[in-house]
């Protein structure tokens, strides 16, 4: 059995820390800031589970199945509907009438046919533009998932299961350094180790171990709003392939989320300058939900987020012989965004009865 800190209480950081005592070690969770769940959280406002950009759960992923596991209840999921999704300057992204164009669609999504816009905007739009097959198919197949709970539910069921099997999760513990053996945190304090388990984000992770390898991200500006309006009326988004953005209602895509008007969550990819940024989608806002900044009740922006890699990522035993284990999305593994977070947090956990113990 080896003592394992885990850095980062996000869900990479929880699931690294479940899956480890699992597997019989002892586990503790060093979370910098006062709450968990970092970029899964949503913050619950008059009932609005207000997230940080659009998250959509693959159905029968490694994070879904996680928390099913997990769950004595089973958490409540509604999909998005290709034939909700308005893809700009083409109609609907499954047709249903004209007979043609529906058979023509059914057809492309048969083959996955890379040359019909909704195959290409699902290729780009269902995994955030990192063109990810699986996720494409999940999109027109209706297996992409809004949760009634929003993301921060799926962090309070893991939470919960880590309180049950006793493993505690310090919030405020900020680590400032790492060496073999021992963290150091803000605080003054140090605290020894067998295994540090880095789940705090590759930007963190970079600064704790500088000599990682340079990771490139997809970046994007996202604004989520609470409305007491219904500005995309039935539709479960707009997507905008030409500009890489979207404006997905999440109220109605599942009903159940908020207790009336819009649960709107939208973004831009790009490489331009965050406010440029935030700034056309803003505008694309006001073209296409028309008045909701008159119907706002609670919003959030973020200019500047970091929302997948794009280029190589980084083996979890990269740092091993530093006494370091590595997970998050930005870590190889089979799967991307949050079901590789779960997925190289397995890896890793698997990986803890490999590394040496103090001595
Ligand atoms: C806009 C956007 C949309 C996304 N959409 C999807 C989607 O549709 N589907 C999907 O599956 N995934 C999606 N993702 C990805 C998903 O949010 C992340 O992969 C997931 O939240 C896992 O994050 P993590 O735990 O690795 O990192 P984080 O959530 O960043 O957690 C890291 C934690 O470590 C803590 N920490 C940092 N430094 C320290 C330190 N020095 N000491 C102690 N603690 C520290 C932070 O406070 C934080 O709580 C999206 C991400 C973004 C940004």
């Amino acid at each position: 059995m080896a003592r394992v800190l885990v850095v980062g209480a996000g869900l990479s950081g929880l699931a690294a820390a479940m899956q480890a005592s699992v597997r019989g070690h002892h586990v503790v969770v060093l979370e910098k800031r006062p709450t968990i769940g970092g970029r899964a959280s949503s913050e619950p406002r008059d009932g609005f589970p207000i997230g940080y950009g659009p998250h959509f759960l693959l159905k029968k992923g490694p994070l879904h199945q996680l928390v099913r596991k997990v769950s004595k209840v089973k958490p409540s999921v509604l999909p998005l509907r290709p034939h909700r999704i308005e893809l700009l300057d083409s109609g609907m992204m499954q047709p249903r009438k004209p007979m043609m164009e529906a058979a023509l669609y059914r057809r492309a999504v048969k083959a996955h046919d890379s040359e019909h816009p909704a195959i290409q905007s699902s290729d780009y739009f269902a995994s955030w533009g990192l063109n990810n097959e699986a996720r494409s198919r999940a999109l027109l197949n209706s297996n992409l998932l809004v949760l009634k709970e929003g993301w921060s539910g799926l962090v309070g069921r893991l939470a919960v299961t880590l309180d049950e099997v006793g493993i505690p999760i310090e919030t405020g513990a900020n680590v400032v350094k790492i060496e073999k053996h021992k963290v150091h945190l803000a605080d003054g304090r140090h605290i020894e180790t067998d295994v540090i388990l880095l789940a705090c984000g590759y930007g963190q992770a970079k600064k704790l171990i500088p000599s990682l390898p340079d990771v490139s991200f997809v970046t994007a500006s996202t604004i989520d709003v609470a409305l007491d309006a219904t500005p995309l009326g039935e539709r479960h988004g707009i997507l905008d392939m030409e500009s890489s953005m979207a404006i997905f209602d999440l109220k109605q895509i599942h009903p159940g989320i908020a207790p009336s008007g819009a649960l709107l969550s939208a973004i831009r990819f790009g490489n331009e300058r965050a406010e440029d940024r935030l700034t056309a989608l803003r505008e694309f806002m006001d073209e296409r939900a028309p008045g909701w900044k008159r119907h706002i009740l609670h919003e959030r922006e973020q200019k500047n987020v970091k929302v997948a890699p794009q280029s190589m990522r980084v083996p979890c035993d990269y740092s091993r012989k530093a006494g370091v284990l590595l997970t998050g999305a930005w870590v190889e593994s089979a799967h991307i965004l949050s079901d590789g977070a779960v997925e190289a947090s397995r890896q890793a956990a698997e990986y803890i009865g490999k590394m040496p113990l103090q001595q």
